[in-house]
């Protein structure tokens, strides 16, 4: 059997090395989920959430396992694992089968069209049966069992291809099902490169995708074969605009942790910073000040370092060009600016003052613990640059004047904008969180978050229903008149607004 091995980008060390489900057997894979849904969907809203939930106590009862390998496996800080990767796990494990039967409840509706009247009308949401989720490998668990977990909730079997390079964590929160009574077949990891993730879109009945912009439009060209239906969480370059009001303490600290937090490997994150004049110096000497402090290294236990591993080998790389060439293009790197020396997989955090859309840091996704900061006029210039790109997918406007601030945020074309926060509104559930333009397609989160993992059917009933209709063959003069006429006096005049 053909296995790949598993990396520590922190110390170079082979963990294990994984059997991978090459693209032949990706058919057999989803038959075998697609023979267990039923039987999982009849368990119903209780009986799927009685196991959602003891998995939830699982995931609590071994965070340390959990967060060991979620470490191992990336690279990243202990608190990067346990305060954001566990912590969300453990809330959604809660969240979504609480959620499902209400948001996935029949919904009465009632017409107003006369032509219609005296039918019962329902639109009901049916699992579609098996879900694909395709992660990358900057939250293992966020981004491939997140997404699987409102999928089940649902109804439906999930099959998660996590990244070859992340492969893990889905593997352990497989064994976590089970062994808390999750059917055989309902959740599945096949474990492979990129091709087995191309085949799965052939097979499943919805994808769930989470990675880069450029595989996301391969994941939607090759949906469109089978007529598939896509959600894609892609990538981002997400603004944060600092006001001359702004509390500026808040602003350096939140602008360091958001850029730096994960390894500045999070999707949604700050990536830019635009600043008010008047406040510019002050600002870039602050987070400056703050960078030099972060300590950097190998993870081990809480508190042991603050910014971890490039989990990817060629991030790395993208990182360190975007970085020389704002510097090429007449940026100050103030702090940082250089792979870190030693073993492992490490870029310094980094301070990029100065910059301007000339620079790749300021336009292309870095995915690095870089923070390149441009000043500003005046918040007009600051709302225009923010939307200069072709991300779209969270924001952030730092100001003391909230009312000003949410007029900002209003304006600015993203999937989420934060006033005075960043990124947080991804740990309300409630909330959907999805990218504008290049940034994706659909949402998670919120009850769209779930529906998109269900088919909407319309049922319509027809208690008292007549031997035969007006409008039923044969076709006659009067008849049609008297429906003619009728029409008239029902939308006429404004009469009726609908
Ligand atoms: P990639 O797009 O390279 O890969 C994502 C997943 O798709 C991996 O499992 C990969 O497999 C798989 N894959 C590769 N090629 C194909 C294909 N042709 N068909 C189907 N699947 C394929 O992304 P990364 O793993 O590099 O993740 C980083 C990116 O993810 C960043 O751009 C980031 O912004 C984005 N991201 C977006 C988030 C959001 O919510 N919007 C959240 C987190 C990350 P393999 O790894 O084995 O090649």
């Amino acid at each position: 059997m053909a296995t790949i091995p598993v990396e520590n980008p922190a110390t170079g060390a082979t963990i294990r090395e994984v059997p991978v489900t090459p693209p032949e057997d990706v058919a057999a894979v989803v038959e075998r989920a697609r023979q267990a849904q039923p039987a999982w969907e009849a368990l119903g809203y209780a009986g799927r959430g009685q196991i959602l939930k003891r998995a939830q106590q699982w995931l609590l009862q071994h965070a340390d396992e959990v967060a060991d390998t979620i470490v191992a496996e990336t690279g990243k800080a202990r608190e990067d694992a346990l305060l954001v990767e566990i912590a969300y796990g453990v809330n959604a494990l809660g969240f979504w089968p609480a959620k499902a039967p209400k948001w996935l409840a029949d919904e009465r509706v009632r017409t107003t069209n006369p032509l219609v009247l005296g039918r019962r009308m329902v639109v009901r949401y049916r699992p579609v049966g098996v879900v694909g989720v395709i992660g990358p490998w900057n939250y293992p668990l966020v981004n491939s069992v997140g997404d699987a977990i409102p999928a089940l909730a649902a109804g439906n079997a999930v099959v998660v291809k996590p990244s070859e390079v992340t492969p893990l964590t889905s593997l352990l929160f497989e064994r976590g099902l089970h062994e808390c009574g999750l059917p055989e077949g309902v959740f599945q990891v096949a474990v492979g490169t990129g091709e087995t993730g191309a085949v799965l879109i052939d097979h499943v009945d919805m994808v769930m995708f989470t990675g880069s912009t450029r595989t996301g439009r391969k994941v939607m060209e090759r949906a469109a074969q089978t007529l598939t239906p896509v959600s894609l969480e892609l990538g981002g370059k997400d603004p944060m605009i600092v006001l001359a009001d702004a509390d500026l303490d808040r602003a350096a600290n939140a602008a360091v942790y958001y850029s730096m937090q994960n390894g500045g490997q999070t999707c949604i994150s700050i990536e830019r910073v635009y600043v008010e004049a008047p406040v510019y110096d002050q600002f870039v000497a602050k987070v400056t000040e703050k960078t030099k402090a972060l300590r950097q290294g190998p993870p081990d236990g809480p508190g042991s370092v603050d910014v971890g591993a490039m989990t990817f080998p060629p991030q790395l790389e993208i990182v360190e060009q975007h970085v020389q060439q704002a510097r090429d293009a007449g940026a100050r790197v103030l702090t940082g600016g250089h792979r870190r020396a030693g073993a492992g997989r490490f870029f310094q955090p980094t301070i990029i003052a100065d910059a301007d859309h000339s620079m790749t840091a300021m336009r292309e996704e870095t995915f690095g613990p870089t923070l390149p900061i441009m000043r500003v006029q005046d918040a007009d210039e600051a709302v225009r640059q923010a939307n200069d790109s072709p991300y779209g997918l969270g924001a952030a406007v730092f100001t003391k004047d909230v009312a000003k601030g949410e007029r900002l945020a209003r304006r600015i074309e993203a999937g989420a904008v934060c006033v005075n926060d960043a990124a947080v509104n991804y740990l309300a559930l409630e909330l959907p969180m999805g990218g504008w333009k290049a940034s994706g397609l659909g949402v998670r989160h919120g009850p769209a978050g779930l529906r998109k993992y269900t088919r909407q059917q319309a049922v319509m009933t027809y208690r008292l229903p007549l031997k035969r209709e007006l409008h039923f063959f044969p076709y006659n003069a009067r008849v049609t008149g008297l429906i003619t006429r009728g029409l008239k006096l029902f939308f006429g005049r404004g009469s009726r607004r609908v």
